[in-house]
């Protein structure tokens, strides 16, 4: 069996406190493997690395994630570092390593655990069960087009200005994700752009029908104006499987499939990069959606499902452990079955628990399904 490395960065805020019980769930399949299947490393990102160095990532982290074969990272950010340049604000740890890494796709899966399933703004039977992936694309698009400026007119008017680009390739590659994520799921992807305004949009579809030609004609393909698209996702969520787009669409379509199943500290996601032309490993940070969570901090009430189940895509996504991932999400929602509920996902008055205790409920479902 094979060693992987992970690099841990649990940066600000509640970072450190669900980065602990990540751990504690890795240490729970090395002694299953019977061996150190995974070998951890742990660094210091965004305000914290700050504190330290003056920076929010050292070139050595930098380093170090560009070697290991996954990065779990906590969050960062808080009010202490509010006023620290533009340039090593906490954030700026993230998108460097976003950037050097190459991750031009992010994964954000939306999973309602039966067990919430009332704790939804939707109805009940619209959200029961749902499982959906949004791949949007995170590298290029109206985020990072040029010219990108505000522009003095001279006539006591300003013009603002943002470029929506895409190249061939980048559509290409996204979609060649979109597809191969779809064949591990139910072989369908939702494609999702606006053609009917935007010349981007044109480019989009015609390379998604031709890579889908080309590669993946056994996959279920279909195309979904992005607004029709967002209307789809609260009318009925789960008519999809993967839906595929770009960055601007990407951005808000998976804010509002987030909200279908509830609270930000169940939400994971993966943001992956080109396959490496040796390994064919993918570069890869894994992470929850949610951010520092400043106003709980270190009253040890932080869920630490959102972090634990990127853990979850880790071994989907960067090791191939399918059967392990399962058994976690598996173990997360038997834990949500018992009635174990941190603040957030708790109805009003009803009793709750603490990461450390969430974590063993985690755990021992773990232990169980697992005999
Ligand atoms: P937030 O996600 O940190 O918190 C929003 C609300 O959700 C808070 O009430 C918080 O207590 C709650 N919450 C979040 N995660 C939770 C969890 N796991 N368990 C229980 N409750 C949870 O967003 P915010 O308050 O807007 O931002 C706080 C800080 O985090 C800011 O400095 C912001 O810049 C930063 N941030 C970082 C990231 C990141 O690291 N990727 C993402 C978003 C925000």
């Amino acid at each position: 069996m094979t060693t992987h490395s992970l690099l841990l960065l649990p940066g600000d805020g509640i970072g450190p406190e669900i980065m602990a019980s990540a751990v504690e769930v890795i240490g729970w399949f090395n002694k299953r493997a019977g061996k150190e299947l995974f070998t951890t490393e742990s660094d210091l990102v965004g305000g914290s690395c700050y504190d330290a160095h003056g920076v929010s990532i050292t070139d050595e982290t930098m380093q170090k994630a560009l070697a290991a074969d996954a990065v779990l990272f906590g969050a960062v950010g808080g009010e202490k570092w509010d006023n620290v340049g533009y340039e090593h604000r906490p954030e700026a740890g993230l998108l460097r390593l976003r950037k050097d890494l190459e991750l031009f796709a992010n994964l954000r899966p939306a999973i309602c655990y039966p067990a919430l399933a009332e704790a939804s703004s939707l109805k009940k039977e619209l959200v029961e069960g749902l499982d959906i992936l949004i791949l949007r694309e995170l590298t290029g698009g109206v985020y990072f087009g040029e010219p990108k400026e505000i522009r003095d007119l001279g006539n006591g008017q300003k013009r603002g200005i943002d470029t929506q680009v895409y190249d061939t390739f980048e559509i290409e590659r996204i979609t060649r994700v979109a597809f191969d994520l779809a064949r591990t799921r139910r072989n369908k992807v939702t494609s999702s752009e606006k053609r009917n305004v935007m010349k981007t949009g044109v480019l989009w579809r015609e390379v998604v029908e031709q890579v889908h030609k080309a590669d993946y004609p056994d996959v279920e393909l279909e195309h979904m104006l992005a607004d029709n698209c967002g209307m789809q996702l609260v009318r009925r969520p789960k008519q999809f499987d993967v839906i595929v787009c770009d960055n601007l669409f990407g951005d808000m379509l998976s804010d509002v499939a987030a909200m279908l199943t509830g609270s930000l500290g169940m939400l994971p996601s993966a943001s992956l990069g080109a396959p490496d032309p040796v390994t064919g490993r993918r570069k890869a940070l894994y992470e929850p959606v949610h951010g520092s969570a400043p106003d709980i901090a270190g009253t040890g009430r932080a869920n630490p499902i959102a972090m634990i189940a990127s853990v979850g895509m880790a071994l989907r996504y960067s090791f191939g452990m399918i059967e392990e991932a399962d058994l976690l999400e598996a173990a997360i929602s038997k834990a949500l079955d018992t009635g174990v509920r941190t603040g957030d996902i708790a109805p009003e008055g009803a009793e709750t628990v603490g990461t450390e205790e969430m974590t063993r409920a985690i755990l021992d479902a773990l232990d169980s399904l697992d005999s």
